[in-house]
């Protein structure tokens, strides 16, 4: 896929499927927005590029989910928290590889992305973080 993607959130999810972590970075003030937006949430300066985000970061908190949607039901009790990366961004997702117990607020996470089968779509790619 061309790096002159749109900024969405859809284009995001694409990425994903390549599995790459991407953000837009705005060329005027350095501001990384994540989930990326066509602007700069800083200048509102429209020249935006791609920058790829190493996906390694802490985890400020976490819930540990016992009721969960319908396509998450195998997979309960599971673990969501929010991770910040190195230069401040923060991200929703599932924590794997991990008993809930053993999770503390501050801990090191990586990024890996999984390929779920679905039968509405050969291969769903997402993300979701694991111990480093
Ligand atoms: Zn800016």
């Amino acid at each position: 896929m061309s790096e002159s993607h749109p900024f969405t959130v859809s284009s995001f999810y694409l990425f994903i499927k390549e599995k790459r972590l991407m953000a837009a970075k705005c060329s005027k003030c350095g501001t990384i927005v994540l989930p990326p937006k066509p602007m700069c949430t800083k200048c509102f300066c429209t020249d935006i590029e791609w920058i790829e985000l190493n996906g390694t970061g802490k985890l400020l908190s976490y819930t540990v989910i016992h009721v969960a949607p319908e396509q998450f039901q195998s997979m309960v009790p599971y673990c969501v928290g929010i991770v910040e990366f190195n230069d401040g961004l923060r991200l929703p997702g599932i924590i794997k590889d991990i008993q809930p117990e053993q999770l503390k607020v501050g801990m090191e996470l990586k990024t890996d992305f999984e390929c779920e089968p679905s039968s509405t779509w050969p291969c769903w790619t997402r993300y979701y973080f694991k111990p480093v």
